[in-house]
């Protein structure tokens, strides 16, 4: 089972993911795929490492190409989570091309509620962990490590990622809707209720 994850910046897909890997899902990011494709010094390093350093994206036939090989690494039933694609309607169509998309979740979140997040956001420089203020303060109760408010996490910085991504998203979700896969999920509450929704639609049980 393949699925694809979009939403909001802050509307909890980093810890939807890690949920799901729990649950035996093999997380495929193509920005992880890159970084280490450059650190291997690998066929595309420098390409990837000229578009990076130039904040331009890196092209996609360079990004398919490196993602195909290390799919072919993993066995065929494996459950898979796409992450950092598809961003166009055309990484739609390619992603398809390779691999059967079974699930495209939607993660939906008011925007007061994505904004007031940042505010309380707070990672752990050491163990990278996402955490709250809500929840903790200073020092991460997992690894003891500094929390820190993310830099991302200024508010006109938020607005555009915001404007990119409804300025990006509606070809992609017509794609997925006209695919009969696409579905909607409420992440205002929690993540175990993001989850749960989630898990309903996979048909994972009842928990
Ligand atoms: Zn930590």
């Amino acid at each position: 089972m393949n699925i694809v994850l979009f939403g909001y910046p802050n509307s909890g897909k980093g810890s939807l993911s890690q949920k799901l890997i729990e649950c035996s899902f093999v997380h495929i990011s193509t920005g992880d795929l890159l970084r280490e494709e450059v650190k291997t010094n690998g066929n595309y390093a420098h390409i990837i490492k000229y578009a990076l350093d130039n904040g331009k994206f890196v092209d996609d036939l360079v990004v398919f190409d490196i993602l195909k090989k290390h799919l072919e690494l993993i066995p065929n039933n494996t459950n898979l989570l796409f992450d950092g694609i598809p961003r166009t309607i055309k990484q739609c169509i390619t992603l398809e091309n390779i691999i059967n998309i079974d699930f495209a979740f939607e993660l939906v979140c008011p925007k007061n509620i994505i904004f007031d997040r940042a505010k309380n956001r707070l990672v752990c420089d050491k163990c990278k962990r996402t955490t709250s203020k809500l929840v903790e303060n200073d020092f991460c109760s997992v690894c003891g490590g500094k929390l820190v408010s993310r830099l991302d996490d200024n508010i006109d910085l938020l607005t555009n990622r915001i404007l990119d991504y409804e300025s990006k998203i509606e070809p992609i979700r017509n794609y997925y809707i006209s695919k009969g896969i696409y579905h909607r999920v409420d992440a205002s509450v929690s993540v175990d209720f993001t989850l749960k929704q989630v898990k309903g639609v996979l048909n994972y049980g009842n928990n």
